[in-house]
């Protein structure tokens, strides 16, 4: 078997708000029963670390998210901070900042449909310049470097040379100035790889055609927002939130995993919250964060099984999260 990181993998894990806490206990269950020898320590991060320290992202937490191996994270976000100065979101925005994981990876199957969202994370409209003007008027800008958008298409196109070789870029050219660049640095970057075939997309069409026809995309690369905007809608047509994972990756080794859905106020605490995606997202960790695919693919595989034997009520089943996560251990053979 291979292993080519260090038996004692350190995992930050990030349990966050709401059902954060009860998805993250399952995904650390079932890692120490497959890959026993993971260190795996917690943090505050969210709302938890705002009421405890004043902020959402402690120096503590930042500073074990740099030297760990990889970053395990539940949702965060609480309704008790929605109007407040500091909320749990700005903790999420810096952490993608700090450790410049500009590419974030939103898979999404079922049945014929097998796409990739790659997402640029730390660019554009939720980075730029904001604030009010003296006359009242609130704005928001959008701002990307030519540089921000060659590395992700980089790697966007390296994920489709991979796998089935289609390479959608989508943008609002006819609008946007940032569109425009970034249509000439795909045309750019294209010609290091003749065996993907890409194509341009209006957002608006891409958001059509995946509502309509899904299984027609393999991986699709996109700026910031509509990248996190597309993404649910993908996660929509395949399944619903509970089941989206992702992986934020920058340059080097370290990368952030957590599920695309939010710490779900209106369930929290009530035993029912579907782990999937939480999985999945410890899945993306073991492949893309540990390289250990094959720890990976059994993972995958667990929760597959999980999903038709024990669905949990937003998949109109009746199992609670641990009773989805007795049956992916069961699945696993533990
Ligand atoms: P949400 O994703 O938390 O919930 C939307 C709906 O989906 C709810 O009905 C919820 O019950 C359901 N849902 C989500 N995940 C589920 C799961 N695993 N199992 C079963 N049902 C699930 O979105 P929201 O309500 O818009 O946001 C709630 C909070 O989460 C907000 O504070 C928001 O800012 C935050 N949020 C955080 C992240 C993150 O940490 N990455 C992402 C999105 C939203």
């Amino acid at each position: 078997m291979s292993q080519k990181t260090s038996p004692r993998a350190r995992i930050v894990c990030l349990p966050g708000d709401g059902i954060g806490p009860e998805v993250m206990e399952v995904a650390q269950r079932v890692l120490r029963e497959l890959v026993p020898e993971l260190e795996l320590t917690d943090y505050l991060f969210g709302g938890v670390a705002i009421r405890a320290t004043g902020g959402s992202l402690p120096d503590e937490t930042l500073e074990a998210c740099r030297a760990a191996d990889a970053v395990l994270k539940a949702p965060i976000g609480d309704p008790e901070f929605d109007a407040a100065d500091i909320r749990p979101e700005q903790g999420m925005l810096q952490l993608r900042a700090e450790l410049d994981v500009y590419a974030n990876l939103r898979p999404s199957r079922l049945g014929s449909v097998d796409l990739l969202i790659v997402r640029e994370l730390v660019g554009g409209l939720y980075f730029g310049a904001s604030g009010v003007r003296e006359d009242g008027t609130v704005f928001d800008t959008m701002e990307y470097h030519p540089r921000q958008v060659e590395r992700v298409v980089r790697r966007a196109f390296e994920l489709a040379g991979g796998r089935r070789g289609k390479l959608t870029s989508v943008d609002k050219a006819n609008v946007l100035e940032t569109s425009r660049m970034w249509r000439r640095v795909v045309r750019e970057v294209a010609s290091d790889y003749p065996s993907v075939e890409v194509e341009d997309m209006l957002v608006d069409n891409a958001a059509m055609q995946l509502a309509s026809s899904p299984e027609q995309f393999d991986v699709i690369v996109t700026e910031n927002m509509f990248g996190d905007i597309l993404s649910d809608l993908a996660a929509a047509v395949t399944g619903g939130l509970g089941l989206a994972p992702s992986a934020s990756l920058g340059d080097g080794r370290l990368g952030i995993f957590e599920p695309v859905h939010g710490s779900a106020p209106d369930i929290a605490g009530r035993g029912i919250a579907n782990p999937a995606a939480m999985l999945r997202s410890t899945a993306l960790m073991l492949n893309h964060g540990l390289a250990r695919p094959e720890k990976a693919r059994a993972l995958e595989g667990a929760v597959d099984v999980a999903l038709r034997d024990a669905p949990t009520p937003d998949l109109a089943g009746t199992s609670t999260t641990a009773e989805f996560a007795d049956a992916v251990l069961a699945a696993l053979g533990g």
